[in-house]
């Protein structure tokens, strides 16, 4: 260890345990410097979200809380991160700034820009960006043609080969934090021109890494090896780890160490899931044009149709097909939404409202905790059908009365979301429209007054979609 300084960068790592960059600086340098630069232009972008920028500061309040604990704390900047860490390196003489890579292209082109600056600063500053965000390194898996995987299943199979990196445990002591150095304070969330959204009662996690360690227990322990028959279960059957996975206060790799640990077929689900993850950020990593536009270049023909009045049924939950409903509701007062809602809405927005992906996927963006450009544009693609993994357009496009029917054979999902329907008994409650006027009144719900009609018919918009798909050049 030399008599030095880093900075260690915090960006979407926010934790202590198992975080390499955080490592690497306490072995290499004297003092370790932890710093978060808030860029106000991000966190009022294209994918401006209050809820998860609110969830945000608070894992950055746990995370200052956790460091001076141990001595330490949380250095806090506002502004470009290309101009505010070579500024801070030059006030604590800083020789080197440890961060976690990343995959976005946003990330990307920023992280160049940090370097350069870093590299022009007198002194010059050493970058050292390295492993962190995920499960393995995405950027290696490749081909036999030496090109990056565009279908999950090959991937999978290469990706479950790599090495796997060093867990880390949580550092007991940290230095000082330079005598004098200004710390710099979280900017308050209306500060940001931001408001929360979601219900305070029906968040669907709290922050913070004390949170996320205290859930991820509870899942491991308690429900990881029922996760391989239960996962499309709609009420539970998953972890809701995303959020604490998308804001790093869960490590993914050490989260795959411990359910491998724990071995069985549910362990082997739930990694194979984390593959997901990792799938996309790969994918996104080797094709940036994603995030604008379709990854099947013949897809970009697709005639979507513009029409607001759908789109803001779709988004209220108001399409009078109660999965649909019960998930879209699930997202505005929680902030999450159980994958398999996520596919039937995705679906529905897009083969039965026949509505650009897009619109979909900057609807999660605003809402969503676990909001990941990256599994969030990948998904989007993937059931809109124009992305990597493809598949023809029939195969997923999915009959919602048939997937609730499926996946909450009990209406405990949809009853939970979409009250106005609690007292429709089981057998009607996948097409409430079919009630006859004397059951609606016994279930004390009204179809076209206490809850709405189907917005369309199902039928009539899976053939039209075909025929879209098919225009375009779908296998459909
Ligand atoms: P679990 O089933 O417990 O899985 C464990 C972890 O694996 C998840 O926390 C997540 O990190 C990862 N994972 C699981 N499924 C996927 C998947 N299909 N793609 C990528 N990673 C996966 N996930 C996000 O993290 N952020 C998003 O913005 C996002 N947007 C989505 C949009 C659509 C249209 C769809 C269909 C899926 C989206 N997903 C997204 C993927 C998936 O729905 C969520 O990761 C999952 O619902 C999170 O719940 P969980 O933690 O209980 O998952």
């Amino acid at each position: 260890m030399t008599d030095s300084t880093a900075i260690v960068w915090f960006r979407r790592d926010l934790r202590l345990h198992d975080h390499p960059p955080l490592v690497r600086a306490l072995a290499a340098h004297a003092r370790v410097v932890p710093v978060f630069v808030l860029d106000p232009a991000i966190v009022r972008g294209r994918f401006a979200s209050g809820a998860r920028t609110a969830f945000m500061l608070d894992c950055l309040r746990e995370l200052d809380a956790d460091l001076r604990e141990r001595g330490s704390g949380l250095v806090v900047r506002e502004g470009r991160p290309e101009r505010e860490l070579p500024a801070l390196a030059r006030e604590i003489g800083a020789a080197a700034v440890h961060w976690a890579s990343d995959a976005t292209p946003y990330a990307i082109a920023r992280d160049r820009r940090v370097r350069s600056a870093l590299a022009a600063a007198q002194p010059a500053v050493a970058a050292v960006p390295g492993p962190g965000n995920f499960v393995a390194d995405v950027g290696r898996p490749r081909t036999r043609a030496g090109g990056p995987y565009t279908v999950f299943t090959p991937f999978h199979r290469a990706w479950q080969q790599l090495e796997r990196r060093t867990v880390h445990r949580t550092p007991a002591v940290l230095p000082p934090l330079p005598a004098g150095l200004r710390r710099g304070a979280l900017p308050s969330l209306a500060a940001l021109g931001l408001t929360d959204e979601l219900s305070p009662t029906a968040r669907a996690v709290e922050p913070g890494e004390r949170a996320a360690r205290r859930a991820a227990e509870r899942w491991l322990d308690g429900h990881l090896g029922d996760y391989a028959r239960d996962h499309d279960r709609l009420a539970g059957g998953t972890s809701a780890l995303s959020p604490y996975l998308h804001h790093g206060c869960l490590s993914a790799r050490e989260c795959e160490q411990r359910a491998v640990r724990r071995g069985g077929e549910g362990a082997e689900a739930f990694v194979r899931q984390l593959a997901w993850r990792d799938f996309y950020a790969h994918v996104l990593l080797h094709h940036p044009e994603d995030v604008r536009r379709e990854h099947q270049e013949r897809m970009r023909a697709l005639r979507w149709e513009r029409d607001d009045e759908l789109l803001a049924a779709w988004q209220d939950g108001r399409t009078g097909f109660p999965l649909v409903d019960a998930g879209m509701r699930q997202l505005r007062a929680s902030g999450w939404m159980h994958n398999r809602a996520r596919l039937v809405t995705g679906s529905f927005l897009t083969k039965d409202l026949q509505l650009d992906w897009r619109a979909g996927e900057a609807w999660f963006m605003r809402w969503l905790l676990d909001g990941d450009v990256a599994s969030n544009n990948g998904n989007w693609q993937w059931i809109a059908s124009v992305g990597v993994d493809p598949a023809p357009a029939f195969r997923r496009i999915l009959n919602p009365a048939l997937q609730q029917r499926r996946h909450d054979p009990d209406g405990a999902y949809v009853r939970r979301w979409v009250p106005e329907l609690a007292r429709v008994p089981d057998a009607l409650l996948t097409e409430p429209w079919l009630m006859s006027e004397q059951q609606q009144r016994a279930a004390g719900c009204r179809i076209g007054a206490d809850y709405p009609a189907p917005i369309v018919d199902h039928a009539h918009e899976r053939r039209r979609a075909l025929e879209r798909y098919r225009a375009a050049g779908s296998e459909s």
